[in-house]
């Protein structure tokens, strides 16, 4: 690695303003480094995957203390950022923390309780008849952790590029394509010709990621569907927490609709592995599955405003952070489902690798 345009900082070039490349960027630029954020559309991109209205946030892993502890972790690092992106707009708030709800066979209830009690996070039973709006598996207990809530995925996106935008070590340049990373020497080459060298180049592409490094992955594609409710359950439906593991087969998942937000409904029963980003769907018709699980009661009675197909990528080895492709160059190309709540910690595990390259390019 060569040293840095500053004397104490790095060039770091990032790939890609999604959700990842928009915090690593604000964490470079808080370490001292100098950034520069290429993005093929406009920053942000409503093409992205974090481009979305809400993404669910929570803490629980029934059985496993230490996760849950861990996932509890970001409820903190949310929140500050939260009051980094927003301290000047009174009353943003981009975490939205309506409490999520967990549905399971009644016999693991207990078991979810003593998880989140080992781990130190709040949980209450809760029982499914007093949820009138969402439809429960057979026999489904449920246990609510009042902490956790949504992010308010796009609004959290326009918040980040603000705070770059305003930053003086920071250089947003929307409708930069890259098409090419070279791993050994941290050359991005650019569609339009030109290429763009960093000290360091973190690819932060989503799914697309894999197109630019070396890194085989899954790809899945999700259908979401956007329901607005009939103006009689609107205030009902405000009050409703974010909810996992529901519908018929308990499979399903909603977002309500907070902060004018539509309400959101899917499916693990939707989820389908696809080869590549622009393989086509065979006849499958995802939406009609998805309004036909039995997510929510009596659903003729909303309105279907959108549905949207939307794909993350994963990796046999599990990993969802930032992974070392090239001397200089590393790459989130899996982010996983849950890709959206963790990409703090992935943005401060790389920027402390960072610290120690700096550390070590300087001895
Ligand atoms: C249906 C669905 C539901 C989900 N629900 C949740 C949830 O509830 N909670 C949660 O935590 N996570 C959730 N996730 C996962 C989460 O949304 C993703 O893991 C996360 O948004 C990925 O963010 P990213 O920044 O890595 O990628 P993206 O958001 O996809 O950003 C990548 C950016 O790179 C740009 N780009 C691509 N190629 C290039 C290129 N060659 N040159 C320049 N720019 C490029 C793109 O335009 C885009 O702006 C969900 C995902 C899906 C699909």
């Amino acid at each position: 690695m060569t040293a840095g345009t500053r004397q104490d900082g790095l060039r770091v070039v990032v790939v890609g303003g999604g959700i990842t490349g928009l915090l690593t960027a604000i964490g470079c630029v808080l370490a001292g480094h100098h950034v520069v954020l290429l993005e093929r559309g406009p920053v942000p991109h409503p093409g992205a995957t974090s481009f979305d209205q809400h993404r669910a946030l929570r803490a629980l892993v029934a059985g496993d203390p230490a996760a849950t502890r861990r996932n509890a972790d970001l409820h903190r690092r949310w929140r500050a950022l939260d009051s980094l992106l927003c301290d000047h707009l009174p009353g943003a708030c981009l975490y939205r923390r309506v409490g999520v709800l967990t549905a399971m066979p009644a016999g693991e209830v207990g078991e979810a309780v003593a998880t989140a009690e080992a781990a130190g996070v709040p949980i209450r039973v809760a029982t499914p008849a007093s949820l009138p709006l969402i439809g429960f598996p057979a026999g489904a207990g449920a246990v609510l952790e009042p902490h956790a809530g949504t992010l308010l995925a796009d609004r959290v996106l326009h918040a980040a590029a603000r705070w770059l935008r305003h930053h003086p070590e920071a250089e947003l340049r929307p409708g930069r394509e890259a098409v090419d990373v070279d791993a050994d020497t941290g050359r991005v080459h650019l569609a339009d010709g030109i290429s763009e060298h960093g000290d360091v180049v973190l690819v932060a592409a989503g799914p697309w990621s894999s197109a630019l490094v070396d890194r085989p992955v899954t790809v899945h594609r999700q259908t979401m569907v956007y329901l607005r409710p009939p103006a009689e359950l609107a205030h009902a439906w405000a009050a409703t927490p974010t909810a996992g593991g529901i519908g018929a087969d308990g499979r399903a998942w909603l977002l309500p609709s907070v902060a004018g937000t539509l309400l959101k409904i899917s499916t693990d029963a939707a989820r389908r592995e696809v080869r590549g980003l622009s393989t086509p769907d065979d006849g499958t018709n995802w939406a009609g599955r998805v309004l036909s699980a039995g997510i929510v009661s009596e659903v003729d009675r909303y309105d279907v405003a959108r549905v949207r197909h939307c794909h993350y990528a994963t990796t046999s080895g599990g990993e969802t952070g930032f992974v070392r492709v090239g001397p200089a160059v590393w790459a989130r190309a899996a982010s996983g489902g849950d890709g959206f709540r963790t990409a703090p910690l992935a943005a401060d595990a790389v920027v402390a690798e960072l610290a120690r390259h700096t550390v070590r390019a300087a001895a």
